[in-house]
């Protein structure tokens, strides 16, 4: 094309112009008239730098700007912390949220959003509460300890725990126990931070019970066992267990923490998901005090939970750092609500999403893909291959990191075989407004459909793909 024949900088619209727009008033309707403004302002310049550069072969119309101006300002309405199809087959899955809650927690959360709530306050006589009251007894009765309480997320309550125990004292665990849980919890930072000088025992692959006991000291504030949630050490290994632990620490008049991390309050193995040891087994084999999270198995939202013996439950809530640490109505009431599905082990499975998604048959699983994989074919276009495939799902949040669920999903594999085609579909994938994530394995994107309940909600989703061109 010669250079004549290419739009000017004259040509470029005014501010004004695009602003009288049809597409500009219906935008403005919407967005409001000073957004749409700066937004008009920002596409003219972009307009303005694509003539510059000669990239553009005809002067949009002032139409054409206030569609760009409008599109912008829909994508940027958006919400950031918006649904997401987890189709990454890790059930728990840390950076998309862990668990999904369930309906009654759902709607006691947002209950207790929309309302003042008792949430101190105790309605039988009038005066102050306690925020704990609403959980504690239903904590006693699922664990079988003697008291509990309630803190932000399980690292916090590793934290306050420590600090409360041992701050200026030392604290003993074993080398094959010094766990880091990803992000900035590392159990030697955590120690330092609360004030408690680490007592590493024992090697990494095996610690002793004469290991412990020639550590303890007058000095000795607590001994920590931490559960290696998200490792496994196998091989010439020796661990010693709790109820050992517990006896040693007991005749030595000092505290067994137990940091459980994915504690679970109901037996796995029954739902065939594998075997992790419930809080009760921890309580009964003598831990003082046990820590564990309300998002991880349970199913709950993000919360810390520390049960154990009453009087240091007691001093636990003296410790100022309590305060910090501590929750607030919306998640307490999704807790409690959480909470009472486990008086009924028989509705359980069905009512509580982590469960009921661990437990989902492979069957079951691999049906709902036979039934999505022409239709998403469909929506996809020809660029792209549809296969039915079976794979393996993650428990997630390091709960039981060797064993994997059997599962089904889709293999979307773009048929010029290119790396370029693939990570373009990923993209495209994750820039819905109800964005798919899955996962790349051996030239594919993976979805697997583990954690999908929802499949009209993915069709009508993937509807919005802009279609992919097709191969030359
Ligand atoms: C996950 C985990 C933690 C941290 O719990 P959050 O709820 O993520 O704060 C601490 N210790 C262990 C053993 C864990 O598995």
């Amino acid at each position: 094309m010669d250079a004549e024949a290419r739009p000017s900088l004259r040509d470029l619209p005014s501010v004004d112009q695009v602003l009288k727009s049809e597409a500009a008033l219906e935008a403005a309707e919407r967005f409001g008239r000073a957004p749409l403004t700066v937004a008009i302002r920002a596409a003219i310049e972009e307009v303005r730098a694509c003539v510059l550069a000669g990239q553009l072969a005809a002067m949009p119309t002032p139409d054409h700007v206030a569609l760009a101006a409008a599109e912008q300002l829909e994508l940027g309405s958006r919400a950031s912390l918006r649904p997401v199809f987890n189709l990454t087959g890790t059930v728990l899955h840390t950076n998309l949220g862990r668990a999904v809650l369930a309906e009654a927690a759902v709607e006691a959360a947002s209950a207790a959003m929309r309302s003042a709530v008792a949430l101190e306050y105790d309605l039988g006589t009038g005066t102050r509460g306690e925020r704990d009251d609403h959980v504690r007894d239903m904590l006693i009765e699922l664990t079988g300890a003697e008291d509990a309480t309630v803190v932000n997320n399980n690292a916090a309550a590793v934290l306050l725990v420590l600090n409360t125990l041992g701050a200026g004292k030392g604290a003993i665990v074993s080398r094959g126990e010094l766990i880091e849980i990803g992000g900035a919890f590392r159990m030697p930072d955590i120690m330092a931070r609360a004030g408690v000088r680490l007592v590493e025992v024992g090697t990494t692959n095996r610690t002793h019970a004469k290991d412990y006991l020639g550590a303890l000291d007058a000095d000795t504030g607590l001994i920590l066992k931490v559960h290696t949630s998200n490792y496994r050490i196998e091989g010439f290994t020796k661990e010693v267990g709790a109820r050992e632990l517990s006896a040693i620490a007991r005749a030595h008049g000092v505290p067994l923490v137990n940091d459980l991390g994915s504690g679970t309050l109901a037996d796995l193995a029954r739902l065939g998901i594998g075997r992790e040891p419930t809080v009760r087994d921890c309580v009964a084999e003598g831990a003082d005090i046990v820590t564990f999270s309300g998002d991880k198995l349970l199913g709950g939202p993000q919360t810390g939970f520390i049960v154990g013996r009453a009087d240091l439950i007691a001093a636990l809530n003296r410790n100022p750092m309590k305060r910090a640490l501590r929750v607030d109505k919306i998640r307490l009431a999704a807790l409690e609500a959480t909470l009472k599905l486990y008086r009924d082990p028989d509705t359980l499975k069905d009512r509580l999403p982590t469960l009921r998604l661990l437990a989902r048959p492979m069957e079951e699983i691999r049906t709902l893909a036979e039934a999505l994989a022409m239709p998403v074919a469909a929506l996809l276009g020809d660029g792209y291959a549809v296969a039915v495939v079976d794979c393996a799902s993650q428990i997630g949040s390091g709960a039981l990191p060797q064993e994997t669920l059997p599962s089904a999903g889709l293999a979307l594999r773009p048929v010029d075989g290119s790396g370029r085609a693939l990570a373009a579909l990923a993209s495209a994938l994750r820039r819905l407004e109800r964005p798919v994530v899955g996962r790349i394995a051996e030239g594919a994107l993976l979805l697997d459909l583990r954690c999908l309940e929802d499949p009209r909600g993915l069709l009508d989703s993937l509807a919005g793909l802009p279609l992919a061109p097709l191969p030359a």
